[in-house]
């Protein structure tokens, strides 16, 4: 028996336990999951459920929202205590059903998920928890999506389409594979246009005024620069937009994100909104530990490096603005915990700096681009050790210097 999460470490684990007691490893064991969802607007929820057909899985803990999720019920056995449901389905399968309160306010008057009588934009990974699995060795999900919607909606999800409200869920980094992009669903525009090897899917309620021919035309400036940068975008990334009482921001989820049909493509300080969170969403770096002025950092920062690499800002308004950031930041600490605003306008400043750092010792052969594409590759959990080792890495070179002169004294490790 054993925990897992991560498909990569845990074959990567099993291949060493294999190889040092002389037994081959064990076989694979797939087991179907299907997570199910239908939209009841007239209840402002969805009902979910996952149905698990003949498995090894001898428990799973789900990390629940009791505010959100309800109801639960299921077959096989089920504990529901506090934040946490644990679900030992029957071997010959069965299936574990809750309601989903999809309304979450993200402050006084806005939300970040939402279910009118029109339309529903949640993240996927709220309405289908995360879960610890405790399951038979080599045992991995076999994961689809079936959502259903009331007659005239359609569907917007960064997933391979099976059939009509079916999709296929791979994630290569897990063995328990769920969906946890951004969605939409509901009386909906849509655009679908491919661009840079990537199917990019545009989507807001109608009368919303999300304009979507505009984003459109950013993302085919801009998108073939952060392929570069990154080496290769997601298969699939969806941007989903709404008006108010939609949270008037920028938010990402794996190779997604929701815009407020409001923001700017570019605001007045040169960065954008949009760009900023397709980076999230594309190069899945994720902050940990301290390691949240670099994941936000880069993302406003390449932000604009793409506006003047794709030409749309000139190198000259591109210099004006960067000095801009740099006065704005001068007096700021780089955040660990929650960077915003002037702490993210320093990291642009150190960020710059260890490029010109990184160009500077390998005659321009390694920049801040090589240490991106890596961190990406690797979907990695940035934290300021991590991203100095990535940068040697990367690099061939000796970094405690710049991070013991540039970085360490204007770190605020605590949380605010
Ligand atoms: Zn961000």
């Amino acid at each position: 028996m054993k925990t897992h999460f991560g498909r990569v470490l845990c074959l990567a684990l099993l291949a060493a336990t294999a190889t040092a007691q002389g037994k081959p490893p064990p076989p694979p064991l797939p087991y179907d999951l299907a997570f199910e969802a239908t939209a009841v607007p007239t209840d402002r929820l969805m009902r979910a459920r996952l149905r698990m057909g003949p498995n090894q899985v001898d428990r799973m803990v789900f990390r629940i929202d009791p505010e959100r999720h309800k109801n639960l019920r299921a077959d096989g056995k089920l504990v529901v205590e506090g934040r946490s449901a644990s679900w030992e389905p029957p071997r010959a399968g069965g299936s574990l059903r809750y309601e989903f309160r999809v309304d979450r306010l993200r402050n006084a008057s806005s939300y970040d998920a939402r279910i009118s009588e029109q339309w529903a934009i949640f993240r996927g990974g709220d309405l289908f928890p995360p879960a610890r699995v405790i399951a038979q060795e080599g045992s991995y999900s076999r994961s689809t999506l079936r959502l259903r919607v009331p007659e005239g909606w359609s569907i917007a999800v960064p997933y391979e389409r099976l059939s009509k409200g079916t999709y296929r869920i791979e994630n290569p980094y897990r063995r328990f594979d769920r969906p946890t992009a951004w969605m939409a669903l509901g009386r909906l525009g849509v655009l679908r246009e491919r661009i840079a090897g990537s199917n990019v899917t545009l989507a807001g309620p109608f009368r919303q005024k999300l304009r979507r021919d505009d984003l459109l035309a950013m993302l085919r400036w801009n998108l073939p620069s952060l392929r570069s940068v990154l080496g290769a975008l997601p298969e699939r990334m969806l941007v989903v937009g709404a008006g108010d009482p939609m949270w008037r921001g920028g938010l990402s989820g794996p190779a997604s994100a929701f815009i407020h049909a409001e923001r700017p493509l570019i605001t007045p300080d040169g960065t954008s909104p949009i760009l900023h969170e397709l980076f999230h969403a594309a190069s899945g770096a994720h902050a940990t530990i301290d390691g949240d002025w670099v994941v936000e950092g880069l993302a406003e920062l390449y932000s604009i490096e793409l506006l003047v690499r794709s030409h749309t800002m000139s190198r000259a308004r591109f210099d004006r603005m960067i000095r801009r950031i740099e006065a704005r930041g001068a007096e700021a600490k780089l955040l660990g915990h929650d960077s915003h605003g002037a702490s993210t306008a320093r990291a642009i400043t150190v960020l710059r700096k260890l490029d010109a750092e990184l160009r500077g010792r390998t005659e321009q052969q390694k920049t801040l681009d090589d240490v991106v594409a890596e961190l990406a590759r690797k979907r990695q959990a940035v934290s300021t050790a991590s991203f100095r080792a990535t940068a040697e890495q990367v690099s061939g070179l000796d970094l405690a210097t710049f991070f013991k002169t540039q970085v360490e004294p204007i770190l605020e490790r605590n949380r605010q």
